[in-house]
């Protein structure tokens, strides 16, 4: 049956709306296929609006490997504005895709990455304008399989009522199978309806279907056990791993965006993973382990994406980019490729070192020279030994000497507030530091034209990290720190008005902290602030706390008990049966060295210190070099 565009309807309300052209698709590589040549269908949402979703990698990368597949169709849909939402609403208008405007609910799979968990009223939002059942129990053979992904799905459970089946890890080859199996599914006439559809993508291991698990509490509220409810469902659910990224060279055919986005600019992950150990970074925990793309896949790819886009500039992505074992041949290469023509590279640097100086000096050759940011994230030695953080003062002072001393006159320096063990003095250490740097700057300079800008952001103990068990500070504690920091930096008649500072309160991060930490409890949480009006909470002027407070009181949650609450090491937490490969153990005795001030090298450069995830997942390291050279392209 062919499915009618909206576009018609949608139109009209248009002229009414703020930033009407995100809704109107069209964009640069974006594919619009024929309805009926397909046989599964996918809608992908990256949940926020269209300006923030289009740059999302995830997203991009699954619409082109979809999209190439025979008999195979993706579109892309994003979260409508509230203007929008009211009118199509009063209209009848539902949730479409902006490549051929077609209704959501038409689709065999609504896939939703998210990136942060406050993105799931977001979700809410386009479920219900889509005509979807909000709950998944409620969905019939007609609705599509909505499925999560992206790093919030390591805990799906806040969310696991409104969602059919959740996905772990790497997208590429499992969006596959699922297609392979939808496909299959339905050229056999759709047997056992929707039940066995989830039954067959639960039983492959590598799909979460939340209805399949039952939770026991024990009487104090703490989970006594997740077990499957059906016989074939394996007890845990693995995540996915692709092993050779030169293999999937992805996006090929960059989308370019018609609106104004947070980036314009072609990306290309350099590698994935990240085995530094910083205890508070779940993506350099559930990424493990590191598998880098070869210099020759990275210039080929530079070279396509930028005339198949025509971007003029290049963004290198990765946790931590600069640790590229050939990183150094790749700036250099692209930098001499480039040089003299208006494409510009980036790169985002976050390691305090003076080679990534140099590397920031190559990668300006061609384009400006605005900030540098390293992110020591600890303001004391004490702080930064707890998150295994390895920068020592000295390091930050040498490097950021060395940046003043090239030329470079703005820093800007990233921290994090209400760590775990953290003191008023280990905050005030953030004001002792950013001094020392102007300090340094003034005196290798002889000038005061030196800046730095402080950006504070507030600490959420995130799952699968060894600070998964650990007490979130309470927002009044975080405020609190954060008011003597800043007057500390303000007062300081010297220094004062040489550094920036920027920080948010840290209300946001206690919601965030109940979404990361909860278990299918806080579901009517979300549930109760989306019917009070909760939409885009990751923006602050949308985000009320007030009204999350509220929905928890009326659900009967105990914010303190989910965010506040250290746990203990056998408390079964709500996640612990889904698998990052990361040994429990590993993660308690590393969240005990914490404490204690223990560190953990690089397992890049050191022995395996068996984090359990190499061998659970059947996987290992990919690093060069590889001797290889980048490709002598030509310069568009
Ligand atoms: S299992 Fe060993 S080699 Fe693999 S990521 Fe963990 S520490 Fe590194």
């Amino acid at each position: 049956m062919p499915v009618e565009s909206i576009f018609h309807r949608l139109e009209a309300l248009l002229p009414k709306v703020q930033k009407p052209i995100q809704y109107v698709g069209g964009e640069l590589n974006s594919t619009v296929k024929d309805w009926d040549d397909a046989d599964v269908r996918w809608a992908l949402m990256y949940p926020d609006a269209y300006e923030v979703g289009l740059p999302n990698q995830g997203v991009a990368i699954l619409y082109e490997i979809l999209n190439e597949l025979p008999a195979t169709l993706a579109e892309r849909t994003y979260a409508v504005w509230p203007d929008l939402e009211a009118l199509m609403r009063a209209e009848g208008v539902p949730q479409f895709t902006v490549d051929a405007h077609r209704p959501v609910r038409a689709f065999d799979v609504f896939g939703v990455s998210f990136s942060t968990e406050l993105g799931y009223t977001n979700m809410l939002t386009a479920l219900d304008l889509a005509g979807i059942p909000m709950l998944a129990v409620e969905r019939g053979d007609d609705d599509p399989i909505v499925l999560a992904g992206g790093h919030a799905a390591f805990n799906p459970e806040p969310i696991a009522d409104f969602l059919d089946a959740a996905v772990l890890g790497d997208g590429e080859q499992i969006a596959i199978a699922i297609t392979e199996v939808v496909r299959e599914w339905k050229a056999e006439g759709r047997p056992g309806g929707r039940d066995e559809l989830l039954m067959r993508l639960a039983e492959s291991g590598g799909v979460y279907v939340p209805k399949f698990y039952d939770v026991d509490y024990h009487p104090d509220g703490r989970i006594k056990r997740v077990a499957p409810n059906r016989a074939d469902v394996p007890w845990r659910v693995h995540k996915h791993t692709v092993m050779d990224l030169d293999e999937w060279p992805y996006p090929k055919k960059p989308l370019v965006p018609l609106a104004e986005t947070v980036h314009e600019r072609f990306s290309v992950e350099i590698f994935r993973g990240c085995t530094r150990g910083c205890r508070f970074c779940q993506a350099g925990m559930i990424t493990r382990p590191v598998r880098e793309r070869s210099i020759t896949t990275i210039g080929a790819m530079v070279d396509n994406g930028i005339k198949e886009s025509g971007f003029n500039e290049v963004g290198l992505l990765s946790l931590s980019s600069a640790d590229h074992s050939e990183i150094a041949d790749v700036a250099k290469g692209l930098a001499d490729r480039y040089e003299g023509t208006n494409t510009s590279l980036s790169l985002p640097s976050t390691r305090v070192d003076a080679f990534n100086i140099d590397l920031a000096n190559e990668f300006s050759r061609n384009g400006r020279r605005s900030g540098l940011t390293f992110a020591p994230e600890g303001g004391s030695e004490r702080m930064r030994k707890v998150i295994n953080k390895m920068v020592t003062e000295e390091d930050l002072i040498r490097t950021v000497t060395t940046a003043y001393s090239q030329g470079w006159r703005q820093v800007k320096l990233y921290f994090m507030c209400g760590l775990p063990t953290e003191t008023d003095e280990d905050v005030l250490g953030i004001a002792d530091l950013a001094k020392k740097v102007i300090k340094a700057g003034r005196e290798i300079t002889g000038s005061r034209d030196i800046r730095c800008t402080v950006s504070i952001g507030g600490f959420v103990p995130k799952p699968h990290t060894p600070f998964q068990w650990a007490g979130q500070a309470d927002h009044e504690t975080v405020d609190r720190r954060l008011k003597a920091l800043r007057d500390s930096l303000r007062g300081d008649k010297e220094f004062g008005r040489a550094i920036g500072y920027r920080y948010h309160d840290g209300k946001p991060s206690i919601v965030e902290g109940l979404l990361s930490r909860g278990d299918r409890r806080v579901g009517a949480v979300i549930r109760a602030v989306w019917e009070d009006g909760g939409r885009f909470d990751g923006w602050s002027e949308h985000f009320s706390y007030q009204r999350w407070m509220a929905a928890a009181e009326k659900a009967g949650v105990d914010v303190d008990w989910y965010t506040t609450r250290e746990r203990e090491e056998n408390e079964v937490l709500p996640w612990d049966h889904l698998d990052a490969g990361l040994d429990r153990e590993w993660l308690w005795q590393d969240w005990q060295e914490a404490v204690s001030g223990g560190e953990v090298e690089d397992c890049r450069w050191t022995p395996c210190y068996d984090c359990g995830v190499c061998p659970t997942m059947g996987t290992e390291i990919q690093v060069g070099p590889t001797g290889r050279k980048l490709l002598p392209l030509t310069v568009v």
